[in-house]
């Protein structure tokens, strides 16, 4: 399932072929891609024709690519095509008159003014993912900022430079759960997946059932300050990987196996103490962890 690293590739690679694009044609090739799209299909097709792109924006592992205003302003955009890479969703930029790949559920052609035509593929297996036009909103912090109806709920990511560290530890302190269970809350933070948590809950010898009420202030911080290491790094090596002319983000690809602490690990000696690590059941998947470096600390004593 593609995370905020393999996304960040995908906006990245978008990014210079997209900004300033006008769309001259859509093809919905498959309506189930645009069951979060709340029109029919012509809808969609009308809203896009016609239209020019703004740079795209990320949270999360949320995508999205605004419609430009007429004046250009990013505070007058009012729509934005939003992208969902579901499990196994691909944003291919080919040139116009490149083989269609056989799962293709939306095509948009368009033109850069610099770059000229193009094509955009919306391709996606099992159909998870979904494009739609969305209403842009003003973010509750941050007043110029629009981000679609769809991401509103959910938090900025820690790579996010509005990213707020102090509320963020703040409403850390007042939950009443267990750190990883935190860290997975899109409402809290986002952007932190399964692997990311895991690397990073090592890092900080951090037992993923650590209730957050009796995690210090301190140790939280370097938690968070290893969750931007860990995604910084995977942004990094996912960087290396990518060619300008083929943006693809699969659920197998992309993620930095031969870099892993933690997960995917299991029975694999610890890089720190050459304990081996244990995988345990959780939330429908596993936690990776090193039972020696990560236990969980008892809650400090309530002062009256
Ligand atoms: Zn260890």
């Amino acid at each position: 399932m593609p995370e905020l690293p393999e996304v960040e590739v995908v906006r990245a690679g978008l990014a210079p072929a997209v900004s300033g694009a006008v769309v001259e044609r859509v093809e919905v090739l498959d309506e189930r891609s645009l069951k979060r799209h709340a029109g029919p299909s012509e809808d969609f097709v009308d809203r896009l024709t016609g239209a020019t792109l703004a740079p795209p924006s990320r949270r999360g592992k949320f995508l999205w690519v605004p419609i430009e205003s007429a004046s250009g302003e990013a505070s007058a955009r009012t729509e934005a095509l939003v992208v969902h890479l579901g499990m196994s969703g691909q944003v291919l930029l080919r040139t116009p008159d490149a083989p269609r790949d056989r799962l293709t559920r939306i095509v948009l052609d368009v033109r850069h003014p610099e770059h000229g035509p193009l094509r955009v593929d919306f391709v996606d297996q099992r159909i998870f993912g979904s494009m739609a036009v969305d209403a842009l909103l003003p973010t509750a912090d941050v007043p110029a900022e629009r981000i679609p109806s769809q991401v509103a709920h959910i938090a900025r990511d820690p790579m996010d430079p509005h990213f707020d560290d102090r509320r963020f530890l703040a409403a850390l302190a007042r939950k009443d759960t267990g750190i990883k269970r935190a860290l997975l809350d899109q409402t809290l933070v986002s952007g932190i997946g399964n692997i990311y948590a895991d690397e990073a809950l090592w890092a900080s010898r951090i037992h993923y059932d650590q209730p957050t009420r009796a995690l210090s202030r301190a140790k939280a911080t370097t938690l968070l300050a290893e969750v931007r290491l860990v995604l910084g790094k995977a942004l990094a090596e996912g960087g290396t990987s990518f060619d300008a002319q083929y943006v693809n983000v699969n659920g197998a690809s992309g993620y930095f196996s031969h870099s892993l602490n933690a997960y995917g690990q299991a029975g694999e000696p610890c890089p720190r103490c050459g304990r081996a690590i244990v995988r345990e059941q959780f939330m429908n998947r596993g936690s990776h962890f090193c039972p020696f470096c990560q236990r969980v600390r008892a809650a400090r004593p309530v002062r009256s």
